[in-house]
């Protein structure tokens, strides 16, 4: 393929990925987003291959075959409640890439640059490998912390501050050796150093975010992810890496900034790990009676009210209980009860958890609000139906300042006439703190797993 046509593929795929951003930024223009997406990255992908540079068309094609196929198990695999430590070990990946590119670039025996060319070069290559480190170690992490295998509270090590600077200083000077030592030919050892130290740096800065502040660290991932894929850009000198990572890195830390204002969060704070942590004082725990109720009596005061608003959390993923929510919701409708649903900015586990579900079920878009749309409406709602939501619903967010997530904007419930929260048991939430809500006097609690419940409901309302 000619140099010109590469460029026009090339152009073509950032003109469709751009078109692609913009339809996934709405719900009924997102199935359009992604094609657009597909589309241009069939055109990249393509281009990218035919491009007279690469040396062996039939190794790229086997590695593609071997790296789709495990991809597409994988896929197959992963439950929907495992998706967002699946964003996070593909976010670890990109970052392994530019670590390896990063690497093979350097070692490369055919690079004849010199002079400013080359110092400009090998700068690329070092702060290529770092982000990239820093992305991989933090992404494994993020991983853990997910999946459950590491604690989700924040891990502090004293003068935690000092050591990152410290970590960047000492990035600093193993640099201003790495650049002196490739002019003839060296500079492994500095650049093998860096690495080493940006992958403690990455696993320090994730260890110390915790609780409710790590959807911030599943976006900053992705925005890490596309600032290596376009540091990737850079050592290969190809341009639409370049562009599409810079592309993912800025919506990233749009989303990191967006995830910040919704939980009142300063983005540098949460950053700088164990926001909410260093308060001395320890949050308040509840205890009381609390008011069950069983599925009749859940599905007598659904069928009964006039302002249903359905709230849903991570359990609701859990139990895959999106269509028998649909299922309540037609029937409610079909009572001619007013059914809305409300969403929390981080309800579920990953941005956007909770749309991606009730979308999958067919819940018409346009009953369905985000927080800010809808918290001043609560004192009309007859009944609120909290499908396994906990920390997006715990008034200690506003009344107790010791809270780990003391000023998150919540959910306001209780403000309604009726609470029913439907749970398993009395556990906790991802943030690991009690919620006084459960023990309000007009709330009820429907314990179980919310599918069976929701199913039982529905028996008792037809
Ligand atoms: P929470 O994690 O606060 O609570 C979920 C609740 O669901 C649990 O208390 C659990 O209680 C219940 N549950 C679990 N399984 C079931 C089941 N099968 N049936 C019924 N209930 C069930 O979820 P929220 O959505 O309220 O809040 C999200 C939390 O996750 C926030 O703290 C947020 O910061 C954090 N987070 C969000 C991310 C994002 O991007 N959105 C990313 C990472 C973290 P029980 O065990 O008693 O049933």
């Amino acid at each position: 393929m000619s140099q010109g046509l590469i460029t026009v593929s090339y152009i073509a795929a950032i003109v469709l990925f751009i078109l692609s951003l913009g339809g996934l930024s709405n719900q009924e223009s997102a199935r359009r987003g992604i094609i657009y997406g597909v589309v241009g990255m069939l055109i990249a992908v393509g281009a990218t291959i035919l491009d007279p540079g690469v040396v062996s068309i039939p190794i790229i094609l086997i590695a593609m075959v071997i790296g789709g196929y495990i991809g597409l198990q994988l896929a197959k695999r992963v439950a929907m409640t495992e998706m967002p430590e699946l964003v996070a070990i593909l976010h670890s990946l990109v970052g392994l890439a530019a670590v390896l590119v990063g690497y093979a670039t350097f070692m490369d025996p055919n690079n004849e640059l010199i002079g400013a060319e080359k110092t400009i070069h090998e700068l690329e290559i070092y702060i290529g490998i770092f982000i990239g480190a820093v992305t991989f170690s933090g992404s494994v992490i993020a991983f853990g912390k997910l999946s459950a295998k590491i604690s989700g509270s924040p891990a502090l090590l004293p003068a935690r501050h000092w050591l990152n600077l410290l970590v960047l200083v000492f990035t600093f000077l193993l640099g201003n050796l790495f650049l002196e030592g490739a002019v003839d030919g060296g500079g492994t050892l500095p650049l093998v150093m860096m690495t080493l130290l940006a992958l403690v740096f990455g696993v320090h800065l994730v260890m110390a975010i915790g609780g409710a502040d790590m959807p911030v660290v599943v976006s900053m991932l992705n925005s890490y992810s596309g600032w290596a894929a376009s540091a990737t850009g850079f050592m290969l000198s190809n341009d639409l890496l370049i562009v599409t990572g810079a592309l993912v890195g800025s919506s990233g830390a749009i989303l990191s900034y967006i995830m910040c204002r919704a939980m009142n969060r300063h983005f540098l704070s949460v950053i700088a790990g164990g926001f909410g942590s260093d308060g001395g004082g320890s949050a308040a725990t509840f205890e009381g009676e609390v008011t069950p109720v069983d599925a009749d009596e859940a599905a007598e005061m659904l069928a009964t009210a006039k302002e249903v608003m359905i709230i849903p959390g991570y359990g609701m993923a859990v139990a895959q209980a999106q269509h028998a929510v649909s299922e309540l919701t037609k029937t409610l409708r079909g009572k001619g009860v007013n059914v809305r649903f409300g969403i929390h900015p981080v309800a579920g586990r990953m941005p956007g958890h909770m749309n991606v579900l009730l979308a999958e079920a067919k819940i018409p878009y346009d009953i369905v609000f985000e927080m800010d749309e809808i918290n001043e409406d609560f004192p009309n709602i007859d009944v609120s139906l909290i499908i396994g939501a906990n920390d997006v619903v715990n008034p200690s967010a506003q009344d107790d300042p010791n809270s780990p997530i003391a000023g998150m904007p919540v959910m306001e419930c209780w403000k309604g006439n009726t609470t029913i929260v439907m749970k398993r048991g009395m556990a906790s939430g991802y943030a690991g703190v009690d919620n006084p809500l459960f023990f309000k006097e007009n709330t009820r609690m429907l314990f179980g797993d919310a599918k069976v419940s929701l199913d039982a409901i529905l028996k008792s309302i037809k």
